[in-house]
């Protein structure tokens, strides 16, 4: 078994910058401090008071590019122009999102594979870390305008039921944007932190955190006990939010103009037009009793009852969650000792009585509820930094520990700043058909090339049995134990051929080199995630040409002429692309590629073809 000596660095932190934290939300985002003279956590705000900033970006003429309410404008006009609900694809594929195709009206790469989506915007193509990363700078630069002062530290939210890979490509959209992502925090817990549960060591309390924002509903079920949270079940609908309200609004203000389905359909600006106003209402019924406005010169109107009566079943829905959650964690209503309301569409009175209703208790509601995540990520971040003296920092890993994937990549299991103990595992496949043993590379660093990391081990799992490409499930386990020694195991899961792996031990590194290399990772985030971006480009193809030929010598007596030829062509083009293109000409042939084969794949699909291909190739 490898045994590799890590440095562990529990104070590298430095103690007097500040760090932020960020809620990168769905529909929106923003960024909390904690002040520093009263020491309470406070939302950043614009000169207008407005600390929301809609997660939607927009690509202008000339390239000009807009985030938050500006952009939020161009939805009407540009959808296809106009990304939204990014969240929603970070860490998928295109196969993860394919049934909600028609929610995104921007154009979302359908390449049938089981790579990470893409998003295409004119002649350019955007991956969801990207568009992310986009959003965090801007949220960086406005964070900076505010506080007149660098912001390089910052702790971001993600949801409770977040795995691993979306965890990561939320990191490195930190990274990108220039943020050095001390840690991700579970949304749950930081709003449990703003309410300042959790805080007190002596504390053990089982926690619902109820969240329902814009397109999203998340209920969590935590315990707390010492401080440590942990999440005992989570529950909810990816696609439930205050946005089914509005939309439900402009049914029946179309119904009540006599505007028909297929009108809305065709007209997409009226439709825009119609839920924006209609979200107005919504909002204004919260605190009102009855909104009227117009709509393309025509009046419209609504009321607190008529609204209430429009989103019950879907607030019904939520709490059929909630049951979910509660047998889950098997608790009943009477276990749960604290509620927290989360998400702006909480502030509907009607979303607030059916949960108080539900638990039998009183809910938490007097943070503003769309920004009580982000308070709490600035509580989290405060902590690390090391200022909240009742708290003890953990030991944790200093340096991201990952292995070598295709095209010399790193891929990482351990983020740095994990607490020690950690484990993590990750399945693989294989490159080729009949491959009977895949080498696998120990790195640790912040680099996307291995190349530009360090490397602590590197070993061969053998006797795999002959499988065509894509078949084997090696799964590569990383433990760190409480000695912050490193255990890596391989396994194929369908044989069961394990190996035991021998390194040599590493020496530690100095803080000062940890340091560097956590610079290093900053400063050429661009240039790295460029690389690969283009790397993931060129694997794509080159996987997609093998299975291309290899499809085409088993069918071709199944394919017309003129198909083959159009196929030879794309395949000529990609592969000439290969070597010299650049990350969205490649992109662009294998779309192309793609558009040519679709038909006669789909006609002919092969099983084996289909099911082959998972999981990132060693
Ligand atoms: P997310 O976490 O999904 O990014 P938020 O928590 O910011 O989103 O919630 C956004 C949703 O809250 C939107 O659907 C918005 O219309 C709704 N919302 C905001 N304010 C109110 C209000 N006063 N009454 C009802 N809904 C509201
Ligand atoms: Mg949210």
């Amino acid at each position: 078994m490898a045994k590799i000596g890590i440095n562990i660095a529990t104070g590298s932190l430095q103690q007097k910058e500040m760090i932020v934290g960020i809620d990168l939300g769905t529909t929106n985002s923003l960024v909390a401090i904690i002040h520093p003279e009263s020491r309470k956590p406070v939302v950043l705000k614009e000169h207008d008071g407005n600390a929301l900033v809609p997660s939607v970006i927009h690509f202008g003429e000339s390239g000009i590019i807009t985030i938050g309410n500006e952009a939020r404008d161009n939805l009407i006009t540009e959808p296809q122009n106009t990304i939204f609900s990014v969240k929603r694809l970070m860490g998928k594929s295109y196969n993860d999102v394919r049934e909600y195709a028609d929610f995104f009206t921007y154009k979302v790469i359908d390449d049938d594979t089981e790579s990470l989506v893409k998003v295409q915007v004119g002649d350019k193509f955007y991956s969801p870390i990207d568009l992310s990363a986009l959003i965090l700078k801007e949220l960086k630069t406005r964070a900076e305008h505010i506080l007149k002062t660098s912001v390089t530290k910052a702790v971001i939210t993600v949801p409770a039921y977040f795995n691993d890979a979306q965890r990561q490509a939320t990191r490195d959209a930190g990274r990108l944007a220039g943020l050095d992502v001390l840690r991700i925090v579970n949304e749950p817990t930081a709003a449990s932190l703003a309410y300042g549960l959790g805080l007190d060591k002596e504390e053990v309390k089982t926690i619902a955190v109820y969240d329902l924002g814009g397109g999203t509903f998340d209920i969590s079920v935590l315990r707390i006990s010492g401080g440590i949270f942990e999440v005992l079940s989570t529950h909810g609908d990816t696609y439930l939010g205050g946005d089914d309200f509005d939309r439900a609004i402009v049914q029946h203000w179309s119904a009540s103009l006599g505007i028909t389905k297929d009108e809305l359909s065709l007209h997409k600006n009226l439709l825009q037009e119609l839920r924006m106003i209609a979200e107005k209402a919504k909002k204004y019924l919260s605190s009102n009793n009855s909104f009227t406005g117009t709509v393309a010169g025509q009046e419209v109107e609504l009321t607190k009852r008529e609204l209430e009566q429009l989103a019950q079943t879907f607030i019904e829905k939520t709490i059929q969650c909630c049951q979910h959650a509660l047998k889950d964690a098997q608790l009943t209503t009477a276990g749960i000792d604290e509620i927290i309301m989360v998400g702006g569409s909480t502030r509907m009175p009607l979303v607030k009585k059916m949960v108080t209703d539900f638990f039998g208790k009183h809910v938490h509601d007097t943070l503003n509820p769309d920004e009580v995540v982000a308070l709490g990520a600035a509580v989290q971040a405060d902590i690390l930094a090391g200022n909240n003296k009742d708290f003890l920092l953990l030991d944790i890993t200093p340096l991201s520990l990952g292995i070598e994937t295709m095209g010399g990549l790193m891929d990482v299991l351990i983020p740095r700043n994990s607490k020690i103990p950690s484990r993590a595992a990750r399945q693989y496949t294989t490159q080729k058909d009949g491959q009977g043993q895949i080498r696998i590379s120990v790195y640790q660093g912040e680099r996307d090339l291995v190349k530009d990391n360090r490397k602590l081990a590197e070993f061969s799992l053998k006797g795999i049995p002959g499988m065509p490409a894509g078949f084997p499930k090696v799964e590569i386990s990383f433990l760190v134990n409480a000695d912050g020694i490193l255990v890596v195991k391989a396994k194929e899961l369908r044989s069961g051929v394990e190996q035991s792996i021998e390194v040599k031990p590493q020496y530690g590194l100095t803080d000062e080199e940890v340091e560097r290399m956590l610079l290093d990772s900053i400063t050429h985030a661009r240039e790295d995630m460029q690389m690969r971006s283009l790397t993931e480009a060129r694997t794509e193809a080159s996987q997609l040409l093998y299975m291309t030929r290899q499809f085409i010598e088993k069918n071709s007596s199944f394919i017309t002429a003129a198909e083959l030829c159009d196929t030879r062509h794309g395949m000529f083009e990609l592969e000439n692309l290969l070597e010299n293109g650049d990350k969205d000409q490649v992109q662009a042939a294998i779309e192309k590629l793609n558009e040519i084969s679709r038909p006669f794949a789909e006609r002919l699909m092969d099983q084996a073809i289909a099911v082959a291909m998972k999981g990132k190739q060693l």
